[in-house]
């Protein structure tokens, strides 16, 4: 048990949301570390306690667990329950299985995990699968994000039967394979019995009579639809987007499944990544690189000029702040690098032949 927040704000479990408010006001008026007699210690405290009991959701975790869902995440406590949004979920599915009694919780850490998983893998309530699909997208595309229509061939909810499986109309009746009870009972090892979810009513007890005529019972069709997809600005190549909810349908209403789109970026004639940087190649002259010049230069904004100082050596590289990549899912952009090399002369003209003689000249002087 963490700390207790009602003793902190000075008020009783009962406390009205407007008594929380009152109270929440009056010490961190009275504590406030600016004031005289503040105290910083007590005031963050104070804060604390306030941020939970103030909001309802959170206090009704903080009332039911002794702390909030973020808190027990923090501290690894409720790793196990993750998929089960409260512990009615959590007792529903235990339900399912009619062995769950049948455990001493207490002396069973481990296995108590391992029920789990069991549990989730074959409740009655399912998770859809997850899905994975994969787009291609140009260079640009990744750089400044884009959108995109896919189509997905997947499980979806029918909508004649809402998921159940059952012709709308139809009867109700109790499940033959479990004759209600919901579970079928295997033996595992000597003298050790597992029961399971009964694969005919999925826990229920009870079945349709007469199956959906559009799904044939199944809850779900498979069908082909478009996908809209949002691809992030900045987004590098091999990279997958994740998309709640749109995988596989789950059954008996469990929550469906998520697609991951698998991000295929193409290379770039002129432009190459490197993290949030570009890079680029530009050849100059040797007098470009001797005297100076002004060239253009590339960008995944267009041409932009850039000035080549007097004297600058092959291999040397510009900065460009600010024109890479956009940071993804952050703010402001990586720079753009230009590799300057210096082209020497081929298939001189008689003239330029003579200008370098005399610059040999020169240099020998
Ligand atoms: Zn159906
Ligand atoms: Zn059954």
């Amino acid at each position: 048990m963490s700390k207790d927040y009602y003793n902190i704000l000075g008020i009783g479990k009962n406390a009205s949301p407007d008594e929380i408010k009152k109270a929440y006001r009056k010490l961190a008026h009275q504590y406030h570390p600016d004031k005289q007699g503040g105290d910083e210690q007590k005031f963050k405290e104070i804060n604390e306690a306030y941020q939970v009991l103030g909001n309802p959701e959170k206090r009704q975790q903080y009332d039911q667990y002794g702390q909030t869902f973020e808190q027990a995440k923090r501290q690894g406590g409720f790793s196990g329950f993750e998929g089960f949004r409260d512990f009615s979920d959590f007792a529903s599915a235990f339900r399912g299985n009619g062995s769950a009694q049948d455990f001493d919780f207490g002396g069973f850490g481990d296995i108590f995990g391992d029920l789990f998983g069991f549990q989730r893998g074959t409740g009655g309530r399912k998770r859809g699968g997850d899905l994975q699909t994969s787009i291609n997208i140009t260079f640009k595309e990744a750089v400044f994000g884009a959108e995109k229509i896919i189509n997905i061939t997947k499980d979806n909810v029918c909508t004649r039967c809402s998921g159940t499986g059952a012709e709308p109309g139809s009867k109700v009746v109790t499940c033959p394979t479990c004759h209600g009870r919901g579970n079928v009972v295997r033996s595992v090892a000597f003298g050790i019995q597992m029961s399971s979810v009964c694969p005919t009513c999925g826990g229920a007890g009870k079945k349709a009579e007469k199956n959906c005529s559009k799904c044939r019972g199944r809850g779900v069709v498979r069908e082909t639809s478009e996908l809209k997809i949002k691809v992030p600005a900045g987004i590098d190549d091999g990279q997958s987007i994740k998309l709640s909810g749109q995988g596989q349908a789950g059954s008996s209403g469990g929550r469906a499944g998520d697609l991951y789109v698998v991000v295929n970026v193409a290379k770039d004639a002129e432009f190459e990544r490197e993290g949030f940087d570009i890079l680029s190649r530009r050849e100059i002259s040797v007098s470009q690189a001797a005297l100076g010049d002004k060239i253009l230069v590339d960008t995944l904004d267009g041409r932009i000029k850039l000035k080549i100082p007097a004297g600058t050596q092959s291999g040397k590289v510009f900065v460009l702040r600010g024109l890479g990549i956009p940071h993804l899912h952050g703010r402001g952009r990586g720079n753009h690098l230009v590799e300057i090399n210096v082209k020497t002369p081929t298939n001189l003209s008689r003239r330029q032949k003579e200008l370098l003689e005399e610059l040999r000249k020169e240099d020998g002087r």
